[in-house]
């Protein structure tokens, strides 16, 4: 029997999809998706690279701090944190936020330097046991818009020296 620890870590795995339906609804990622399209659509309409950079960098903010999702980090337990975030670099919790911080340093190949030791420590009261670097892990689909978003800001930045000379 695994012991109670609270809400935060009920032992029932609630599915993701399950979850995420349960709570109030937040805006569709049509809505976003319809606001990217439009910046697009006007970026070509009027032949405007600033507009389309504009259009990128404000794409590449939102896959960082806006998107509606998951914080996915894995729980004790070993099932993935169904609580909802804001952006693709955060989590719901400053443990998990931790977790994650280091799986997004590492997934540019450094070390979080801001990191002291395993953030969310598992006290000695069961439930699966993974590392820290296992929990934080990102998804593919986090790991590779992750990376497109950094990309698509460094794309605006250099084109913005380069073009504003
Ligand atoms: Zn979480």
């Amino acid at each position: 029997m695994v012991p109670n620890l609270g809400n935060e870590e009920s032992p029932e795995p609630p599915p993701a999809r399950k979850g995420a339906r349960r709570l109030p609804r937040r805006e569709s990622a049509l809505v976003w998706w319809a606001l990217f399209a439009a910046f697009a659509g006007a970026a070509l309409w009027l032949q405007s690279w600033r507009l389309a950079l504009f259009g990128l960098l404000t794409w590449c903010l939102y896959q960082f701090t806006l998107v509606p999702t998951l914080c996915r980090v894995l729980k004790r337990e070993g099932y993935p944190c169904a609580e909802r975030v804001r952006g693709r670099l955060f989590a719901c919790a400053p443990n998990h936020q931790q977790l994650k911080n280091d799986a997004v340093w590492r997934l540019v190949g450094l070390r979080d330097p801001f990191q002291k030791g395993d953030p969310d420590p598992d006290p000695e009261t069961g439930g699966v046991v993974h590392s820290p670097y296992v929990r934080g892990r990102l998804t593919q689909a986090d790991r590779a818009l992750i990376l497109l978003a950094a990309v698509g800001t460094l794309v605006t930045l250099v084109s913005m020296i380069y073009g504003f000379r």
